[in-house]
């Protein structure tokens, strides 16, 4: 699929970006480093390697995709503008062993993986130069124009060493994808001989300790001395418990269709003409440039979340607990930053899918998988400037690669598989990431928070009727912590975070938050596209580093220090903006086609400090919720949200404590459940034959019966 879209369409108007090569070279290797590609180098492109040659580094780099084989060969244009290449190394772990979880699974993929992992920045980085106005293609392992061995040496990213190319830092043990751009930048020259190059480069003491560079002999393999099958992170030191650490009233959490997400409701206008307008083709994504290069690979992916199965089980993937290790091995092997497993009971599919069809709920478990938002970006940025959106679409398009590429292996195997990402989800991803120990429930309300990557992550579901072990629910002391904390509260710049207590919302015991007000804001605001200022300023939002380790250790088992340990993070400065790592261009992309950088005069980006010194008050809070009875039916009409009755649910909610009481006393809740009550209704199938903008910014639709069946 990344092959099918390595070319496309280049924007008319060129974007007014910097013309400076340095800067430029600059601005597009930070955007590969930051989609986790190690290593970048610049080369200038001769005719001599525009040979449409495929000269893939790695063996074993074939092109087996026949199902694309149209769209890969589809008529080029001409790369007779192109005059440099962007190369993209990325590195191998080590090779799993024959007696580690999931060995059948990875062998000999550690090229392919490579390919993959290249090909997705390089696919990436053309994009955005198209969006920009310059021409751009990428390059990869199994659809290539040029020639990989010339540019990678030429591009000081190997040098020749009798018949192999060899990295400084990994030896040959990588794979590369390319782009070749006519944007014109710096250069990186060839590096010498490795017998020329300092001895210290990987045996001194800054390579072997760790400083200096974030990549080092260290954390060069995260799997050096780890199983693939346990991950990065050290889930293994967890405390486990039986059931999450919040309450859920299974037999009555409410199941709600597709079109009661915020984002629905604000693209069918049930929340005003400024929500609408912003969600007209996806504009709140669409307007930042890096956001629209990542999200269109992201769309592409959707024709391949679910797909025929192999007629026959394979024999060797029958056993629940090797089968559940081996995923979570694949998994991890491939990219992922953490992956739990659970059942995938029926409450948490959503009652209707965005066509407005009832969902049957079909596969038993669930494999959820989280993805970092990335440290450094999280750092740089206030959480709701230009980069804001970029962050969440890197890491939806993360999980939609690596989820697909489990998902078709485990439907390979004879069973079923089906991803559900940010684009097209049957499922309601928070309660199976505490189901399968991923986390906990925090104050920022549907955010669940990490204990090894705080709330600054994203999720994917793979749904699968493969038998699967199941993984416990963890308690990292994240319920004390929110207690004591509200810096999350005190930071969100649209007031939607409660300063209150947990409370029951449609079977769940959470922090509940105004979401229309967050999702107004993301899609409204002005200095910025999106936002995640409540993930950026969480004291759990931590690099993993060594010295980081006392205080998690102190959050997760001294409760009582959780208000200190906050007031310290405040203290200490941790949340303020650091300039060093504000790599991106703010650039504003229009629907004429038109990019711009932004006059930070005329429009400011969102550049926050800490409030401190703000006393944030519950009782001053005017906070709006919209359990399942005043979700708007299934069905693609405006359904205009109602803020007082809003307002009054808020006042409604109660406690676990409370919620539980009344239930012993055989008193119904105020969450009252609604499962299965939209099924009830009729369908009637229609076509718009008319939309009208009214004066009060409500659209009328004229609506024509397709089936014959009168209109009510
Ligand atoms: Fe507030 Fe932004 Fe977080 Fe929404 S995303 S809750 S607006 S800080
Ligand atoms: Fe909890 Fe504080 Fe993080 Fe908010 S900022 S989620 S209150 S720890």
């Amino acid at each position: 699929m990344l092959d099918a879209i390595r070319h496309g369409l280049v924007s008319k108007k060129r974007a007014t970006c910097p013309e400076d090569p340095d800067e430029r070279a600059r601005h597009i290797k930070s955007f590969a480093y930051f989609q986790d590609t190690p290593m970048v180098g610049i080369a200038r492109l001769s005719e001599a390697v525009k040979t449409k040659q495929v000269k893939s580094l790695a063996a074993g780099i074939d092109t087996t995709m026949a199902d694309l084989k149209d769209a890969i060969e589809a008529p080029s244009k001409s790369m007779d503008g192109h005059t440099l290449a962007i190369i993209l190394l990325c590195p191998f772990n080590r090779d799993p062993e024959p007696d580690e979880a999931g060995y059948l699974w990875m062998q000999n993929a550690a090229a392919h993986r490579g390919s993959v992992r290249a090909t997705e920045t390089a696919v990436v980085l053309a994009n955005y130069l198209r969006v920009l106005g310059y021409d751009a293609r990428a390059h990869s392992g199994s659809a290539s124009d040029v020639d990989f061995n010339y540019l990678t040496v030429a591009a000081g990213l190997a040098a020749v060493e009798g018949d192999k190319l060899l990295n400084p830092f990994v030896g040959d043990r990588f794979q590369v994808a390319l782009v070749t751009t006519d944007f014109e930048m710096t250069t990186d020259q060839p590096i010498a001989p490795l017998s020329e190059q300092p001895a210290s480069l990987t045996s001194g003491i800054s390579w072997t300790l760790g400083y200096g560079s974030a990549k080092n002999a260290r954390t060069l393999d995260p799997f050096d001395k780890r199983s693939y099958a346990s991950g990065p992170h050290p889930f293994e030191t967890l405390k486990r418990v039986k059931t999450p650490t919040t309450h859920i009233d299974e037999a009555r959490v409410a199941r709600v269709p597709k079109r009661a997400d915020m984002f629905a409701r604000s693209k069918f206008g049930d929340m005003g003409k400024a929500n609408q307008d912003a969600s007209k083709g996806g504009y709140f994504v669409q307007k930042s440039p890096l956001a629209q290069a990542l999200r269109r690979p992201l769309g592409a992916f959707l024709v391949l979340q679910d797909g025929p199965s192999a007629q026959e089980i394979d024999p060797k993937a029958r056993d629940p607990k090797s089968n559940a290790d081996g995923i979570k091995a694949l998994a991890y092997f491939l990219g992922t930053d953490a992956v739990g497993i659970s059942r995938c009971p029926e409450w948490v599919w959503y009652s209707h899918d965005a066509n407005c069809d009832p969902i049957t709920p079909e596969h038993p478990n669930a494999i959820s998988f989280i993805v970092d938002q990335g440290f450094d970006t999280t750092e740089g940025s206030s959480g709701d400037d230009w980069i804001a959106v970029v962050q969440s679409m890197r890491a939806y398009l993360r999980f939609s690669l690596l989820g697909g590429i489990v998902a078709k292996h485990i439907r390979n195997l004879g069973y079923k598989a089906q991803v559900h990402t940010n684009i097209q989800s049957e499922v309601v991803h928070p309660p199976l990431l505490l189901l399968s120990g991923l986390g906990e429930v925090s104050r920022i309300g549907e955010v669940i928070v990490n204990p090894f990557l705080g709330p600054r992550l994203k999720s994917g579901v793979i749904t699968t009727d493969m038998p699967l072990t199941h993984d416990k629910p963890i308690d990292f002391g994240m319920q004390a912590f929110c207690e004591a904390c509200n810096k999350c509260a005190r930071e969100c710049p649209s007031g939607a975070i409660t300063a209150g207590p947990k409370l029951m919302f449609n079977g769940y015991e959470i922090w509940k938050s105004d979401s229309p007000k967050c999702t107004t804001y993301r899609l409204t605001q002005k200095g910025g596209a999106m936002c995640g200022r409540c993930m950026k300023t969480c004291p759990w939002n931590v690099e993993g580093l060594q010295h980081e380790r006392p205080l998690r250790w102190m959050a997760m088992n001294v409760p009582a220090m959780a208000g200190i340990l906050a007031k310290l993070d405040d203290l200490v400065g941790n949340g303020q903006i650091n300039p060093k790592k504000r790599w991106w261009w703010d650039l504003k992309w229009q629907p004429d086609g038109s990019c711009e950088m932004i006059n930070a005069e005329k429009a400011p980006p969102n550049y926050r400090q800490l409030q401190t010194d703000l006393k944030l008050n519950y009782e001053d809070q005017t906070l709006a919720v919209y359990p399942a009875d005043l979700a708007p039916p299934p069905w693609p009409f405006p359904f205009p949200m109602d803020r007082e009755k809003g307002i009054e649910a808020y006042h409604a909610l109660i406690t676990a404590k409370e919620y539980q009481r009344r239930l012993d006393e055989g008193v119904d809740t105020p969450t009252t459940h609604r499962l299965g009550q939209p099924n009830e209704a009729p369908v009637i199938r229609v076509e718009v034959s008319k939309a009208e903008q009214m004066t009060d910014g409500i659209t009328r639709y004229d609506l024509v019966s397709l089936d014959g069946t009168p209109l009510p």
